[in-house]
């Protein structure tokens, strides 16, 4: 049987609602069960993660515990050395067969994605799907990319998955101001960050002194 997969990969320092949504939304018009967030060990293409690896896993795995169509891969804590999206994806090749697979990226990522480590090699294992982020507009795409987009575009996400790989997506998901960022600063001055991720997330980083000023 052909397991068809949709992921979402992400420093996740701290996972919040904009991740949650963004997947949540993609894996519903792909017409999915199932979708898959993996939190990278060390992310080789930014600043060192404020949290450790396990910390950031383990908040994922309590923001996902309620919804069983969520699910969480520790491959990239896991491994050692830097996570690259390459590698996972051929791991998840390895397991997935023909499946067809995508990848949802946000704007801000995508505008940077020919920086990745064999970023062609990772569109032959999978489709991305490019997803709207407040403050990041599809203007300013760099050429290689300006060609990759014109060769492989199809914005229809149900086609998507007659194929393995290989296309790439715009899809517009709920438009959510929020980011990791600002997160850890409002958590560093010791304001509030409710509502912008779950509860759970929140009482962990509370209880194990996360994001606190020194
Ligand atoms: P930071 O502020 O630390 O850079 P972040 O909030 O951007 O973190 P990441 O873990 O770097 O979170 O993001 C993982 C993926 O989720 C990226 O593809 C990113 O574009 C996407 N993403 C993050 N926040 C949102 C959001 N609010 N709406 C849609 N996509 C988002």
């Amino acid at each position: 049987m052909k397991h068809d997969l949709v992921i979402l990969g992400g420093t996740f320092d701290p996972v919040h609602y904009g991740h949650l949504r963004a997947l949540e939304e993609v894996r519903e018009a792909l017409g999915l069960p199932k979708a898959l967030l993996i939190p990278a060990g060390s992310p080789p293409h930014r600043q060192s993660p404020w949290a450790p690896a396990r910390h950031r896993l383990e908040m994922v795995r309590r923001a996902v515990s309620r919804y069983p169509q969520l699910e969480v891969c520790s491959f990239e804590v896991e491994r050692d050395g830097p996570s690259y999206t390459v590698d996972t994806l051929r791991h998840l090749r390895e397991t997935h067969g023909a499946a067809s697979l995508s990848m949802v990226i946000g704007m801000d990522a995508f505008l940077r994605f020919d920086t990745w480590r064999e970023w062609e090699a990772i569109l032959d294992l999978a489709h991305l799907v490019v997803t709207g982020r407040p403050g990041w507009p599809a203007a300013e795409l760099p050429e290689a990319l300006r060609q990759a987009l014109y060769r492989r575009r199809c914005d229809d996400l149900a086609a998507l998955r007659r194929e393995r790989a290989g296309k790439i997506a715009f899809f517009n998901v709920s438009a959510l101001e929020i980011s990791a960022t600002r997160i850890r600063s409002l958590l560093a001055e010791g304001r509030s960050a409710a509502f912008l991720l779950p509860d759970a997330v929140l009482e962990y980083i509370v209880a194990e002194r996360l994001y606190c000023s020194p």
